[in-house]
């Protein structure tokens, strides 16, 4: 059962999907991690494995996404993010596997050594990086490479949106919410009471929360916000919502279901990619306790929320599975010879400008 959503609710001819990751991702108990922290019941999902080429929450979505682009004849894809973006990098490395070339459109951010080393990956997978000043200068640059694609190829392009958040793109996270009923019930864990899981587009808990509503688990979700809204709000959670229930046959006007889902925002700091104390302290902690890699954007800040709660007792009598979102490939080897000169022009004050305080480690 590798992709329950596809045997239960889908089929190829209506959505057509590509096999990218490895699935099912697999789940841990951190009962060491837990219990030092008032949360003895604690699970991680480990969708860092996703996949051998990048992993991470990103790959789940392009299943669908790269599915409908191939499908629709498409022979470019572009995209948009942050300069670091996850989504960039992970979007380049599997359209190229499937022989699709990439644009990513990007937009300034903090800068961090993960900045880097994701522009570098994304160069090395042949991914064109343009990046622009402002979301106006992104709309116009995007107008220019449709024309020229066009142009050229005769096709336009295939557009995802950013984080890969589109209607199609959480479909990846209907089917990991009936993966992990699946795993429930063959005994690998309990059912949880909470999923905490960093938010940023939001498709991935808004994927998670609708496939939720499928299964038979009571599963609530705790959406950590690392983004400010119109990125991350409820009212983005509710529209989104609506757009997967009518990607699914017999779904739509699904109501939302207020009463399993809390966003919060008390763990973004001051904003988007701006690594927190907190975050940062959470990151160690885990790696030290249970040898697992988390960043300071979006899990270190998702798993910031989950100790607080822990400290205060709430968890307790919890069973709580952490999501871990970010990807676990070793980019150094791919990197490795490519020097940062290579890149277009914009991007190398990335590498000549230093990073965040807070960013002590390479990662
Ligand atoms: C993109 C990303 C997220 C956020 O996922 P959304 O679906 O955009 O909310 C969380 N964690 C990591 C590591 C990411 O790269």
């Amino acid at each position: 059962m590798a992709r329950p959503l596809m045997e239960r609710f889908l089929s190829p001819e209506l959505v057509p999907v590509l096999e990218l990751a490895t699935l099912p991702t697999p789940v841990e108990a951190l009962l060491g991690l837990g219990e030092f922290i008032g949360c003895p019941a604690l699970y991680v999902k480990r969708d860092d494995q996703t996949g051998t080429a990048y992993g991470g929450n990103k790959v789940r979505k392009l299943e669908f996404l790269l599915g409908q682009a191939k499908a629709h004849g498409a022979q470019t894809v572009l995209t948009f993010g942050a300069a670091g973006s996850n989504h960039c990098l992970a979007t380049a490395t599997y359209a190229r596997q499937v022989g699709l070339k990439c644009i990513a459109m990007l937009v300034p951010q903090h800068n961090a050594h993960s900045v880097r080393r994701n522009l570098l990956a994304g160069f090395a997978v042949g991914s064109e990086l343009d990046l622009r000043a402002s979301r106006a200068a992104v709309a116009a640059g995007t107008a220019a490479h449709f024309a020229r694609e066009y142009l050229h190829t005769g096709h336009l392009p295939s557009v995802f949106p950013a984080g890969g958040s589109s209607p199609v793109g959480c479909l990846g996270y209907v089917n990991a919410a009936l993966e992990l009923e699946a795993q429930v019930e063959a005994g690998l864990l309990p059912e949880p009471d909470w999923i905490y899981v960093a938010s940023g587009t939001m498709g991935t808990c808004v994927g998670l929360l609708f496939g939720l509503g499928l299964t038979r688990l009571k599963t609530k979700v705790m959406a950590v916000a690392v983004t400010s809204p119109p990125y991350t709000s409820l009212g983005k959670a509710n529209k989104l919502f609506q757009a997967v229930a009518e990607q699914l046959p017999g779904c739509s006007g699904t109501p939302f279901p207020e009463e399993r889902f809390v966003l919060r925002h008390d763990f973004l700091g001051e904003e988007y990619a701006l690594y927190t104390e907190a975050g940062c302290a959470a990151v160690d902690l885990v790696k030290q306790r249970a040898g697992l890699h988390l960043e300071g954007t979006y899990t270190g800040k998702a798993f910031a929320a989950l100790l607080q709660d822990a400290e205060k007792g709430e968890l307790r009598e919890k069973t709580v599975l952490f999501w871990n979102t970010y990807s676990g490939v070793d980019l150094s080897p791919r990197v490795e010879g490519i020097e940062y000169h290579q890149l277009p022009a914009p991007l190398h004050r990335f590498f000549e400008e230093p990073v965040q305080r807070l960013d002590r480690a390479a990662g």
